[in-house]
């Protein structure tokens, strides 16, 4: 076996292992969910989750060999499928019963007796800011390091610096941060770092993301650094900001979310196959065997690459992806045929039909992993295009309502609170004026790194306009917001900008609305009150954050309420 082939069948191994692991509590989960169901009114959201998860559970069950469970799964997908189509509100009482218990049942396919605490209602971390990204300097010039310690944590980084590269190495041994950024030189060790890393274990066996940091940068040791797959080399003096930039740009490709990759194939074995090896590979994977349901499975689903058949029973795949492209929304999905089809000319005509390209059956899995990412990542590079702002990569003016809309759906049906700021950079135009608009530029990119830095993973963070901002807080009540913003507030007057040698700093204004505090609100009302809020900090002063209040209707002229 080669060495990439080892490492497939270990993590198709754990796959395996940590699927089965989750199981029972996959079961349990599902088992609360049709408990809920019997005395629901409107069952239908619960119906509509119950379904996606019976769905996974059949196309799992079978993958991990689960055959019972599977088939299990598949006919109660079917009867909710059903259910949802024709109105659910008439099915009765003893229906809902039955059904909770056939669910229930799953756990018997696999052998479980017990039942497993639920973790659906598990209240989910606050915001922290423990999930900050761990930075490991190494440089020997101590005045130098801890100064972009300094400069680095105001970003929100957490970073430790080590003066000799023995006690990075030591701490190796025990820690592994996020990222690593090495000086070159190091005089009183006598070493070049891209020479000596090479001979350290366990340097390279930290597996994160490599940064050299250097005063020379000659030739010799820039191919080194290359060879040690270093993502960047920088020249000294640090240009904080820019370095900023390179570890997000470097952070981001290594924590983005996997790719989502549907495989069309009426090949029930072959399709499993290709999902492990995907899915081994750190892709979000469904398989769909029966193409009829190609429309559903694609609008539940938002692949970002589809992987075609193209002979199956009753279909071929170049139908299928002409289907696809009569929807507007899907025009830009890239569809890849995978067939057994060697036919030059057959598959120069299946690509005139709408997919994007072609791969041939049999396929090495490390040719498809390749074949699929590379396509994936090009796709995902596309939408962002769309969906981003190119300045800071923040979300967009349309997405961020989008974003606030699903959130509020999301906020109502968990009871926990949202919250949604309105930032915007106090006397900007005066920045602008004084030291250009590309240094403007860089102000507003650091505030954007600076907001990705202490936000949590599952909010959202968009660029308004020009230089105002959103932060769209889940589960988060006004309080908590406004420590978190407070504290956004307070390193970004902490950021030293230079130009031209004169050093300057910026502060924000910050609104904050909330649905505990108006439970009503629509999306746009949350942006509003958040709106004007920002305006009230604006008109106290600047460089502060304020509460949207509640909406009160009974309030005297002096702004008293009064009794009701
Ligand atoms: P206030 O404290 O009241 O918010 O004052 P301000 O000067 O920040 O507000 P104003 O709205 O008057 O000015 C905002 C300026 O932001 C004007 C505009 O030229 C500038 N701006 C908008 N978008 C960009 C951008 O992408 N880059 C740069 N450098 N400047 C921008
Ligand atoms: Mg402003
Ligand atoms: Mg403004």
């Amino acid at each position: 076996m080669t060495e990439l082939q080892e490492t497939i069948s270990a993590r198709l191994a754990k796959l395996s292992n940590d699927y089965l692991a989750g199981l029972p509590l996959e079961i349990n989960e599902l088992s609360v969910l049709a408990q809920a169901l019997v005395d629901q009114v409107d069952a239908r959201p619960l119906l509509v989750d119950i379904h996606r998860r019976l769905h996974k559970l059949a196309g799992s069950g079978g993958t991990f060999g689960l055959h019972d469970l599977s088939r299990a799964a598949a006919a109660l997908e079917a009867s909710t499928q059903i259910w949802l189509a024709a109105d659910f509100s008439t099915s009765d009482a003893v229906q809902r019963c039955r059904f909770a218990d056939a669910i229930a049942a799953l756990g018997v396919t696999i052998g479980l007796r017990e039942p497993i605490r639920s973790t659906l209602h598990a209240d989910n971390a606050p915001t922290d800011v423990d999930a900050r990204t761990q930075v490991w300097l190494v440089e020997d010039d101590v005045l130098l390091g801890e100064t972009l310690t300094r400069l680095l944590s105001q970003f929100g980084y957490d970073v430790r610096h080590f003066a000799r590269i023995d006690s990075a190495e030591a701490a190796a041994r025990t820690e592994r941060p996020d990222m690593l950024i090495m000086d070159v030189m190091f005089s009183d060790e006598g070493i070049n770092a891209t020479e000596e890393l090479l001979e350290r274990p366990a340097f390279l066996a930290m597996g994160c993301p490599l940064l050299f940091i250097s005063a020379h940068g000659d030739f010799q040791s820039r191919v080194r650094a290359a060879r040690l797959g270093a993502k960047g080399f920088m020249m000294k003096p640090v240009d904080v900001p820019r370095l900023v930039d390179r570890l997000e740009h470097i952070l981001e490709t290594r924590f983005a979310t996997p790719y989502r990759v549907l495989i069309v194939d009426d090949d029930i074995a072959l399709s499993q196959h290709f999902h492990l090896v995907l899915s081994a590979a750190d892709m979000e994977v469904a398989v769909l065997n029966q193409p009829q349901d190609i429309i559903e499975t694609v609008s539940a689903f938002h692949p970002e690459l589809v992987l075609m058949d193209i002979h199956m029973p009753g279909y071929s795949g170049l139908d299928l992806a002409t289907v696809i492209r009569h929807y507007d929304e899907w025009i830009g999905l890239p569809i890849v045929y995978l067939s057994t089809e060697t036919d030059r000319d057959v598959q120069l005509q299946a690509m005139g039909r709408g997919a994007d390209d072609f791969l041939t059956k049999p396929i090495t899995d490390a040719h498809l992993v390749a074949a699929v990412r590379v396509r994936a990542a090009r796709s995902r590079q596309l939408s962002d295009l769309m969906s981003k702002d190119s300045l800071t990569g923040l979300l967009k003016h349309a997405r961020i309502k989008e974003t606030i809309a699903l959130e509020l759906v999301r906020s109502q049906r968990s009871g926990k609170p949202l919250s949604v700021a309105m930032l915007d950079v106090d006397h900007f135009k005066s920045v602008n004026d004084n030291y250009g608009h590309a240094v403007g530029d860089r102000v507003l990119k650091s505030l954007a790194h600076l907001m990705k830095q202490r936000l949590r993973k599952a909010d959202g963070i968009g660029r308004y306009g020009g230089e105002e901002f959103v932060a769209i807080l889940p589960e988060c009540a006004q309080d908590v917001a406004r420590q978190v913003l407070d504290d956004i507030r307070l390193r970004f007057a902490a950021l030293r900008f230079q130009h031209d040698g004169r050093e300057f700093s910026v502060t924000l204004s910050a609104g904050i609305a909330c649905t505990a505090e108006s439970p009503q609100a629509s999306g746009d009302d949350l942006l509003i009150a958040a709106d004007t809020a920002l305006y009230a900090a604006k008109h106290g002063g600047r460089n502060q954050v304020r509460l949207a209040g509640a909406v009160v209707e009974n309030v005297s002229e002096f702004g008293i309420r009064l009794p009701t």
